[in-house]
């Protein structure tokens, strides 16, 4: 393929609204192209990389005997009433209203759809399991889209749903999806680890993310190195530490430690003095929040979460071990009234209609300081199994790095920050109840169906996959999914000799299977096409010159490596071949675990 035929536009500066490397390389390099917050058009190149990873999707996929099919994404109003969702799914549903004005959204997703297509086909539990999927645009009118093609508001999803007569046979189907995902990350040629996701208030343990390892993603994972424990610090397992030895219990003594006008933690416990204390350690201080959960049946409760000094509380935990749909902080102004004091000198003694939570790491302490609920005092003596009747204990803080593992009880957590490329889900019969998708099993008996759903935002993958793989030069574009394999260069089009070696050797690698760019284009010096090809970052640059042909060779040099090695025109083919599963060994040893 001739560059000079192909739009390829380059830019040599960054453009100044791009924030992340994806989306400065992907604009600098011509393949997207900005229409308005968080949408994009592809230009060729980039959307050769996407077909290409959708392509190993539908290998993949087909394996496991997925079928393909395509869904409106102009989705009416009534399926999502009547799951529910029409009025539950916050602002990012774009709703809008037709000529006749009836409701419509476009689909950010399509749970309600593909229910609705099953339950009026499927009648009979020998037509199950059925697994179908998509590839198409998604719209998510997101807060604030961006990052590029990581965080738009139209993008490109993989989605697939199952739906079983049993929940054995949705497990077996969860799992072989899970195996699915490990394939189809596995062939990309990216670092990623599936890791243990929560699942909000549908509970269980059943839904794991896939995340690409890279420094800018959103997502904080800790994952064991002993184990293969690794989780999204939303859910990661926080072990109980030991217990301080604080030596014998005190009661508890009210507004013991005045401690005006601090209120850091640290500063606090450096504060906390009296005769026989000149400050206490902070792991014998207590940090109290206050929250306001809500239900499902709209009714709301506060919550009282009380940690350790030094911990962070885990919210995430919190909403799933009191069943609420959603947990915020009690506002500050409402806080401070009910508790009668300022921020920082609240604790959870006395403090009436309150759930009480306390982390498992105070399980059995004693002698702790708390907030007394009253400005620049804390007491002292604070025994929360004592003091707090009704408090449930359990694991409600963020785990943190270096913490033993739960799992294994050996290894240590190691952090890693990670860009969530898909997930997997055990949806049960959320759904399949709601809008009445059933079936008749083998007793003649209507049961709703049993279901999964499985995604993968393909544009957000190819992001990720620059993310991971560039350097201050432009992309390195894993083999997989380059968008050409081999960047020919012709350093000299108006050299007759030069062309016809260059042509030829097009011609050859194309003939052999190989995709090939070839930079033809004229007046363009060879350090301009050698930036260029820089940027595209195609894993291997085969350059052709007057100089080089004189000596009886061309160059070709691998973009990661950057080594160059040095062939008679005759040997590429088989100097590409071998470059090729070089690059593939290396590849083999980057897939997840
Ligand atoms: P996030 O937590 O990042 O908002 P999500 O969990 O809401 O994503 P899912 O509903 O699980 O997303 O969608 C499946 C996949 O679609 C995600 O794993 C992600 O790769 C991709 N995706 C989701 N939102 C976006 C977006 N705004 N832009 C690009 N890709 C997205
Ligand atoms: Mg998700």
């Amino acid at each position: 393929m001739k560059q000079s035929k192909q739009l390829i536009q380059t830019l040599r500066e960054t453009p100044k609204d791009a924030d992340v490397v994806s989306q400065q390389l992907m604009m600098r390099a011509g393949m997207i192209q900005k229409q308005a917050a968080g949408i994009y058009s592809y230009f060729p190149l980039a959307l050769r990389s996407i077909r290409k990873f959708e392509q190993i999707v539908r290998e993949e996929l087909a394996k496991d005997g997925c079928q393909e099919v395509l869904m409106p994404m102009v989705q009416p109003a009534e399926l999502w009433q009547e799951s529910g969702r029409w009025t539950f799914y916050g602002k990012e549903l774009l709703r809008f209203k037709d000529r006749k004005e009836a409701g419509f959204c476009l689909g950010p997703t399509h749970e309600e759809v593909i229910t609705d297509m099953v339950r009026r086909t499927v009648r009979s539990y020998k037509q199950l399991p059925i697994n179908l999927f998509q590839v198409q645009s998604k719209f998510r009118d997101e807060i604030r889209p961006r990052f590029g093609l990581m965080r738009g508001r139209e993008f490109i999803m993989k989605d697939g749903y199952s739906f079983h007569a049993t929940d054995a046979d949705c497990d077996r189907e969860y799992w072989a999806m899970f195996n699915a995902y490990k394939r189809i990350f596995s062939r990309l040629g990216v670092k990623f680890r599936p890791v243990e996701a929560d699942s909000g208030a549908i509970g269980g343990s059943f839904t794991h993310e896939f995340h690409v390892l890279a420094g800018s993603g959103e997502d904080a994972i800790l994952s064991c190195d002993s184990c293969d424990y690794t989780s999204n610090l939303e859910k990661t397992e926080a072990p109980a530490l030991a217990i301080t030895d604080n030596g014998a219990a005190f009661p508890l003594k009210r507004d013991h430690f005045a401690t005006p006008g601090v209120v850091g933690q640290v500063e606090q416990a450096a504060g906390m003095k009296d005769a026989d204390h000149d400050g206490m350690p902070i792991t014998q201080t207590s940090k109290f929040y206050l929250f306001r959960a809500m239900f499902a049946d709209e009714t709301t409760k506060l919550v009282g979460a009380v940690l350790r000094g030094d911990h962070e509380v885990n919210p995430v935990k919190v909403k799933n071990l009191v069943g609420a749909l959603d947990l915020e902080l009690f506002p500050l102004e409402e806080a401070e009234a009910f508790t009668g004091a300022k921020s920082g000198f609240m604790g959870p003694v006395g403090l009436k209609d309150v759930q009480m939570v306390v982390d498992l790491s105070l399980k059995g302490a004693v002698n702790l300081t708390c907030g007394a609920n009253k400005t620049d005092y804390h007491h002292f003596g604070l025994d929360p199994a004592r003091d707090l009747p009704g408090a449930t204990f359990a694991d409600i803080r963020l785990a943190l790095e270096q913490d033993t593992c739960t799992r294994c009880g050996k290894g240590k957590y190691q952090a890693y920050r990670g860009i969530e490329v898909g997930q997997v889900f055990k949806l049960g019969i959320k759904y399949s109840k709601a809008m009445g998708c059933t079936f008749l099993d083998e007793n003649g008996k209507d049961q709703p169906m049993i279901m999964g759903c499985y995604g993968i935002g393909v544009t957000r993958t190819v992001a990720a996959v620059i993310e991971q793989n560039f350097d201050e030069d432009g992309i390195i574009w894993p083999w997989p999914v380059a968008p050409y394999q081999v960047h020919l260069l012709n350093l000299d089009p108006a050299n007759a000799e030069v062309n016809l070696v260059a042509n030829r050797l097009e011609t050859e690698l194309e003939a052999a299977g190989f995709e090939v760019l070839h930079d033809d284009r004229e007046g363009m010096s060879p350090g301009a096409k050698f930036k260029d090809a820089d940027l595209l970052g195609f894993p291997l640059r085969l350059m052709v010159g007057t100089k080089g042909l004189k000596e009886g060779v061309v160059e070709l040099r691998d973009r990661r490596t950057k080594q160059v090695t040095k062939v008679a025109p005759d040997a590429v083919l088989g100097a590409v071949r071998t470059a090729k599963d070089r690059i593939f060994e290396g590849l083999e040893t980057a897939g997840g675990r």
